[in-house]
């Protein structure tokens, strides 16, 4: 096999390698990042629930206010009663009371509703902050994780790094070019091997001349369909 292809392929297992590095260090962060978006969540939910309770709370204490202010006009006018000259007065004050009362009746309602709702509201905050407490404390402890194994992988590949600069640095420079160029554009795939006469970067047949100058190995050959470097390997996988 001609040095350079040979070069060319020894770089491209190591490429490989990086970029299985790389992957497995963008899944992980990814991963985290989606637990991090679903805690977020969670917790603006809890915010939202929050501000829902506060503002009963507010509510519940302006009908109470008004509720007194009604009580206070009953009592007035119940003892106005003792004072009416006419009877359409004594309708009239009756008339008020009855509705004061009707009133007083319905916000009487309301507040026991809005209590009642405001104490189911509670009880889901109550789960709903143990959750988060616990879903906090494991984030926390899988980031760590996450951190400390990307740490590793970070210093497997660093040194990786190095023998692949040291290897590029005896490939002529318009090789690598090429390849580099190859490999982003290919999906980090410069050089592929052709089995049974098929590139196993595209899989398209590769015509016969073609595979025959392949096989003699003596100079950089490409698919004519996807570009990629090719170098043949016997089906069984031995070069
Ligand atoms: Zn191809």
């Amino acid at each position: 096999m001609n040095k350079e292809i040979k070069q060319l392929t020894e770089l491209q297992v190591i490429d490989l390698e990086i970029a299985k590095l790389d992957a497995e260090i963008n899944a992980e962060e990814a991963e985290l990042l989606k637990r991090e978006k679903s805690f977020d969540e969670r917790q603006a939910s809890v915010e939202l629930l929050q501000a829902k309770i506060d503002a009963a709370e507010t509510q519940r204490r302006e009908l109470e206010a008004a509720l007194a202010d009604e009580l206070s006009r009953i009592k007035e006018r119940q003892s106005k009663m003792m004072q009416v000259q006419t009877n359409r007065e004594y309708q009239s004050l009756l008339k008020e009371i009855e509705d004061g009362k009707k009133s007083v009746k319905e916000k009487e309602e309301e507040v026991v509703r809005i209590m009642e709702e405001a104490e189911a509201n509670a009880k889901i905050m109550a789960e709903q902050e143990s959750f988060i407490q616990e879903e906090k404390k494991a984030l926390s402890e899988e980031m760590a994780e996450v951190q400390k194994h990307a740490e590793q992988i970070e210093g497997k590949k660093a040194k990786i790094v190095v023998k692949r600069e040291a290897m590029a640095k005896d490939i002529k420079t318009a090789a690598l070019r090429k390849y580099d160029m190859l490999r982003t554009r290919r999906n980090g795939k410069a050089v592929v091997a052709v089995t049974n006469g098929v590139c196993q970067g595209c899989f398209m047949s590769i015509p016969p001349q073609h595979f025959n100058d392949i096989l003699k190995g003596d100079r950089i050959l490409n698919c004519p369909t996807c570009q990629r470097i090719l170098f043949h390997l016997e089906e069984s996988g031995a070069e």
